[in-house]
């Protein structure tokens, strides 16, 4: 929200009731102006703050769906520059493009390459469209992907002429993203305002976006995606960054929407990284090369984290394979990839065994220990709470090398004997091969 408190304190009842769950108007007018309070909060605002403040409280960056009916992707609803400030909302969709002069084979790949998932620290991270551009004059070749890929539900952006778009679009399974051409837009606009449906527009320049975006609402069109279309890779990058600025800094009607990047015939590899990383919200891919995928896959998941909640694991009693009674008992903390890598690496060792994840809000090891949230009081509580002397015959347990000076406190706290693991989960394989639950030596 771009109003100063004052401003918004103005248009509040100043009844300081407290039922916006404040003490008073002017403290929930500081919350609404730092985006930590809903409006609808207030039961009270007469009909001018309520459209006054509206048109305010809305994301700088508007929210823009598409694909499948009840399952849709989100792009924009933006409301910082900088992740740290408070975090990204919608994570950039990655698209694969389609052209109609591709053979069957080709596409068929493409189709594969958004089926595929990758699971990364128990999130699933996949592409999510395909971009069906029609590069040659063949309709019939255009409207036979068309229904392949509606057939699908695969969530789709089209780039075609007008005259396939008026018979394709009732036929499409999931609500597309229409690409208006640059000249002679007229019939693209008419088509995603009558079908409310959203559209992709570009321009060269900062005044080419704006205008282009003014003029997809002057036809109508409510759900805009601009795309920066300058030739050279810095002034792309470059609109980027100015158009996501204006729309935070200065809540630009004109360019409050998602950006869109499309990959462009001699861009480097490392482009759609780049355009990731400067807003992104929608990114076609010239090429289905999984190998290239998986990386910007990761980095959207990095960026789009919210750096204040540490990804965590539910805290419990897990196994590795088909651990018995006698099987070791490995304790770490529940920071997601700190699971995820140690539950791993034990199961390359094929040895079975029991990992009990402590709670401390999804902290890694030595962090969870430098901030008291993994103290050896916790770790015997926790071996209480999931019962792990019913679930195992011995009563000794294998804590993290890094934190090895606990191991004292915690056979005191506990009562188990304590035996030191590796500091480094990856040398669990050849720690575990020689460990015995009986005497806790390497065999
Ligand atoms: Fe003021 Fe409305 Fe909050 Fe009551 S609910 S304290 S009137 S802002």
């Amino acid at each position: 929200m771009a109003l100063q408190p004052m401003a918004i304190y103005k248009l509040l009842p100043k009844k300081n009731c407290k039922e916006c769950g404040v003490t008073t108007c002017l403290a929930f007018a500081m919350k609404l102006a730092e985006g930590k309070a809903e409006l609808a909060l207030c039961p009270y605002l007469s009909a001018e703050a309520k459209a006054t403040l509206g048109a305010e409280s809305g994301p700088p960056v508007a929210e823009v769906a598409f694909g499948r009916k009840g399952a849709s992707i989100r792009l924009g609803g933006e409301t910082v520059l900088y992740r740290h400030e408070k975090r990204f909302v919608n994570p950039t969709a990655l698209g694969v493009e389609i052209t109609t002069s591709q053979s069957d084979a080709e596409v068929d790949a493409r189709i594969a390459t958004v089926q595929r998932t990758l699971d990364r620290t128990g999130q699933m991270l996949a592409p999510v469209f395909l971009a069906l551009v029609t590069d040659n004059t063949d309709n019939q070749r255009f409207f036979a992907i068309h229904k392949q890929l509606s057939d699908l539900s695969i969530p789709l952006l089209l780039d075609a002429p007008a005259e396939l778009l008026a018979s394709a679009i009732p036929e499409t399974s999931t609500r597309p993203v229409i690409k208006s051409p640059a000249a002679n837009p007229d019939f693209h606009l008419e088509l995603a305002a009558s079908h409310d449906l959203p559209i992709l527009v570009g321009g060269e320049t900062l005044d080419g976006l704006a205008e282009a975006s003014r003029y997809a609402q002057a036809k109508g069109c409510q759900h805009i995606v601009l795309q920066p279309q300058a030739p050279a890779l810095d002034d792309r990058i470059g609109a980027m960054v100015a158009v996501r600025r204006l729309a935070v800094l200065s809540r630009d009607c004109e360019l409050g929407f998602p950006l869109a990047w499309w990959e462009q015939m001699g861009d480097p590899e490392l482009a759609a990284g780049l355009a990731i990383m400067r807003y992104a919200s929608l990114l076609v891919l010239r090429d289905a090369d999984w190998a290239r995928i998986v990386p910007l896959l990761v980095l959207v998941q990095e960026l789009w984290s919210d750096p204040q909640k540490p990804i965590s694991v539910t805290p419990g009693l897990y196994t590795v394979g088909n651990p018995g009674a006698d099987s070791p008992l490995l304790v770490t903390t529940n920071f997601s990839l700190t699971y995820f890598l140690v539950t791993g690496d034990a199961e390359s060792s094929g040895v079975p065994c029991h990992v009990l994840l402590v709670d401390v809000e999804g902290q890694s090891v030595l962090t969870a220990f430098a901030s008291g949230k993994l103290t050896a009081e916790k770790v015997a509580a926790t071996l209480e709470d999931f019962k792990a002397a019913e679930i195992v015959s011995h009563k000794r347990l294998v804590l993290p090398g890094l934190v090895s000076r606990m191991s004292g406190k915690l056979e005191d706290a506990s009562g188990w004997t304590v035996d030191v693991g590796p500091q480094d989960s990856g040398r669990l394989p050849q720690y575990l091969k020689g460990y015995s639950t009986t005497t806790g030596a390497m065999l």
